[in-house]
């Protein structure tokens, strides 16, 4: 990984996973542990961080190149421990380039609340349409069966909770990713509130989702609040102002 500047498309990839893993950091989505993962192209393998790296000052060239086996190819120091997660869902969903595992507080509260089941309340919440499923297993998913497991649980879903653990998005990019993981915190958000103020939820039909649909421009979406996350990052100082924005 040590054409961090290149135009080719494993030094874009890895721009886009360090600069997202920082701005996740600045939105209180990771920490210090969680970790985006992207595949590389023809069947390369994908790239993720170490588990010792700190998410807040992630650099493209400390990525690893990581094959389905869970075998470094590249780069150096180890996998995180929970590598078997992002490995066995990229297996599973040959549909989806990224998978984002994080400790969202907010995602977590929805796996500890006897009778309560995190709906879709905020418009691009239809991203979740299909459905948000429980993972029971709280543990970490270190094991290869651990996370075959948790891949079912997904399903063809976008987003799986983890009981008392967290959360993981799978996506079409990077940038989706990000997007999707802040517009999954602000549907929990506004669920929270909706039971903080004592009131019952009232989650958005399915008439609601059909004509949410009809407006959905994603691509358009995703492209807007990458620019805005990643330029907010640089002023912020966030991201070092000389990254090019991938
Ligand atoms: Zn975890």
């Amino acid at each position: 990984m040590t054409n961090l500047h290149g135009n080719d498309t494993k030094a874009r990839l890895a721009r886009e996973v360090a600069a997202a893993t920082r701005i996740l950091v600045d939105e209180k989505i990771l920490d210090y542990s969680g970790h985006v993962s992207t595949r590389l192209p023809g069947g390369a393998g994908f790239l993720i961080q170490t588990g010792l790296d700190s998410r807040a000052e992630l650099r493209p060239e400390r990525l690893l190149a990581v094959d389905y086996n869970g075998k470094v190819l590249e780069g150096e120091g180890n996998p995180p421990a929970e590598l078997a997660l992002h490995l066995e869902i990229l297996k599973a969903r040959r549909d989806i380039e990224s998978v984002l595992h994080c400790h969202m507080d907010l995602a977590i509260a929805f796996t500890m609340m006897k009778g309560v089941k995190l709906q879709l309340m905020r418009a691009r919440a239809v991203r979740w349409e299909s459905g948000i499923p429980t993972h029971p297993d709280p543990s970490h998913i270190k094991l290869t069966e651990q996370a075959q497991a948790l891949a079912r649980t997904l399903g063809p879903h976008h987003a799986v909770l983890m009981r008392g653990h967290g959360l993981t998005l799978v996506a079409e990019s990077v940038p989706a990713l990000l997007v999707d993981a802040v517009h999954f915190q602000e549907n929990a958000l506004a669920m929270m509130q909706v039971l903080q103020a004592g009131a019952e939820p009232e989650a958005l039909t399915e008439d609601e989702l059909v004509q949410i649909n009809k407006h959905e421009m994603r691509e358009f979406h995703i492209g807007k609040l990458w620019n805005y996350y990643f330029k907010k990052a640089v002023s912020d100082e966030v991201i070092p102002a000389d990254w090019i924005q991938p």
